[in-house]
């Protein structure tokens, strides 16, 4: 076993400084290219995805003969192991061992993972002080419907009805330490809107960001939840990559092999193995069969890089498991670096000058037109009123604030001068005469001027007959210089994986749950499908906290 207080306190300095990057231009300058191959390479040949790979079929399909005992330089006896240190997989671990479980957290990289701030909850004390009311079934009825009715909705129950105590448990631990909890953005949460796309809950909290800042606030949360199982009689076995899952005769799994740094190690673990190794969004065979859109964002800005490879996805399949039948739910931003002017609703057009869609849209909405555009050309264009008109513009759909990243105030820049950051990095340009304006974006000039003068047109009518915009965001562009700036599609994780049921416990393709075998976080599906919705930001961790904890007191009973 190593010495994880040791291990802790160093991983915990690196985790800061490598993974601090949350939403933001940060973020975006941490980015790569978004080549799963590439970036799965960091990792290779450390973790499952390995082991069943043939030429002729996909790594999931062909199980890899078992790891030999003599193979085994170690064997370890616990109740339960959660494999993956993410901050599903970190809670599972925590609330396993209060629960009176003997548990490991075993995990790939040398380092737990956490990363972004927002955290969603119902029912929280912090909602409570605030004076903050939510109709639990409205949420949960959105959230299904927001997915075209392909998940289930007991487990979004069990996050609605559960995350409030599990938050509050979460609040002590933090104010504990020092640091405020507080919903965030409560004040634009929109729960009246027209339409499960343009409504957002007040469900958003913040651990620690006021003194940490976005990533370091969610790593010193995960820390904590990682020391409270330690001190709870848990070991963390880190740079522990799983490889397979050991199974009886009866077929429940009852174990798993870890590729350690001296050999490969055993762990017994009769009460469950659970997965918590987050999505596949680094392998690009998993990509192209379940989330192919994923091969048309523009970068990823996942961390740890490459440590997203689906060896839950393999691990699952070879012992009878199977992967959510919705379409994948990936969240993916629209932001942009050097600053963001691209993502209100002002007028966009495709690279051939014409527009194609109302602009006040969801982040799905945008970044989804991102994606589906030839050639990956979306362009928002404004005129020299664009900083008066983004104040006059209504309550857009769906946080369509921070998290996008458009003139966002909390970066402590005006529109004018994030417009100015966005000329120098080339993400906006700018032209005196829509002409010009058109040689720099490279689109055609004619059809630009078609586009803005019937555009103009429909302003002045006040009605959008078109696209169906909502005239009150409906602005002339008129008055020189003009402005055009890149709307762009950041992939941040996939957020859908393995077939589970209400009880987290993994299926077959044909519902029958696979004894002893769990996921959690990302590397569960059925909570998400098609998009991930904004309408609860926030909601990837809610779900990690508030399942992770529920998991590992179940695990218990
Ligand atoms: C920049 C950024 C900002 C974000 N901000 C937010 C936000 O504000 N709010 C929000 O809700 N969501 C946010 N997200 C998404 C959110 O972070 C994830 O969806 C969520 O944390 C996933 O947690 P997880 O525990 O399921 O997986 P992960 O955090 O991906 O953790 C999985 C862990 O498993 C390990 N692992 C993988 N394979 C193995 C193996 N074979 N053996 C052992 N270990 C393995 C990995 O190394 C990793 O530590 C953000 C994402 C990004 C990229």
């Amino acid at each position: 076993m190593q010495n994880v207080n040791a291990i802790n306190r160093r991983a915990f300095l690196r985790g800061t400084l490598v993974g601090g990057a949350g939403l933001g231009m940060a973020a975006v300058i941490a980015g790569c290219a978004n080549d799963p191959k590439a970036s799965g390479d960091s990792l290779a040949g450390t973790g499952a995805q390995d082991a069943g790979a043939t030429a002729a079929a996909p790594s999931w399909e062909v199980a890899p003969d078992p790891i030999a005992a003599e193979d085994i330089v170690v064997t370890h006896d616990f109740d339960v192991v959660v494999v993956g240190a993410g901050m599903a997989g970190c809670t599972t671990f925590m609330r396993a061992c209060e629960s009176g479980l003997k548990a490991a957290l075993v995990e790939k990289t040398d380092t737990f993972n956490a990363r972004g701030m927002d955290c969603a909850a119902i029912g929280t004390r912090i909602q409570r002080e605030a004076g903050i009311e939510i109709d639990k079934a409205k949420v949960v009825n959105d959230l299904v419907v927001s997915s075209g009715y392909k998940v289930n909705g007991d487990l979004i129950k069990t996050w609605a009805d559960e995350s409030g105590r599990v938050f509050d448990d979460l609040t002590d631990m933090m104010q504990g330490m020092g640091y405020t909890v507080e919903v965030y953005q409560s004040d634009t949460a929109n729960m009246e809107g027209d339409g499960v796309w343009y409504r957002t809950y007040p469900v958003t909290h913040n651990f620690g960001v006021a003194e940490l800042g976005n990533g370091a606030c969610n790593q010193t949360m995960v820390s904590a939840l990682v020391d409270r199982g330690v001190a709870a009689g848990g070991e963390v076995f880190y740079s522990m990559p799983a490889a397979q899952l050991l199974t009886d005769d009866a077929g429940a799994v009852v174990g798993v092999v870890s590729k350690g740094p001296d050999g490969y190690v055993q762990f017994n673990a009769p009460k469950g193995v659970v997965l918590a190794t987050g999505d596949f969004a680094a392998n690009p065979d998993m990509v192209e069969k379940w989330a192919p859109m994923l091969q048309e964002t523009a970068n990823s800005v996942y961390t740890p890089k490459g440590a997203n490879a689906g060896d839950h996805v393999n691990m699952a399949y070879w012992v009878g498991g199977s992967m959510q039948k919705g379409a994948a739910a990936a969240m993916v931003h629209p932001i942009m670096g050097g600053g963001a002017c691209g993502t209100y609703a002002f007028m966009r057009v495709n690279k051939d000058g014409k527009r194609f869609c109302n602009e006040d849209a969801p982040l799905p909405g945008i970044t989804n037109a991102y994606m589906t555009s030839p050639g990956h050309v979306v362009w928002t264009v404004m005129d020299a009123d664009f900083a008066s008109e983004l104040s006059q513009m209504t309550l857009l759909s769906q946080y369509s604030g921070s998290t996008s990243g458009p003139f966002d105030p909390t970066l402590g820049y005006t529109p004018e001068e994030q417009m100015e950051m966005c000329l120098e990095t080339g993400a906006s340009v700018t032209g005196e005469t829509l002409e010009d304006l058109a040689a720099a974006m490279g689109v055609p000039a004619d059809n630009l001027a078609a586009a803005v003068a019937r555009y103009n047109e429909l302003a002045a009518k006040g009605a959008d007959e078109d696209f169906g915009k909502d005239a009150a965001n409906l602005f002339p562009i008129a008055r020189p210089p003009f402005y055009a700036s890149q709307v762009t599609a950041a992939l941040l994780t996939c957020a859908s994986g393995l077939n589970v049921d209400s009880s987290m416990n993994v299926c077959s393709a044909a519902g029958e749950a696979i004894p002893g075998l769990y996921a959690v976080g990302n590397a569960a599906g059925n909570f998400f499908s098609n998009d991930y919705p904004m309408v609860c930001p926030g909601i990837s961790h809610g779900r990690c906290l508030t399942l992770g904890y529920v998991l590992g007191e179940q695990l218990a009973r």
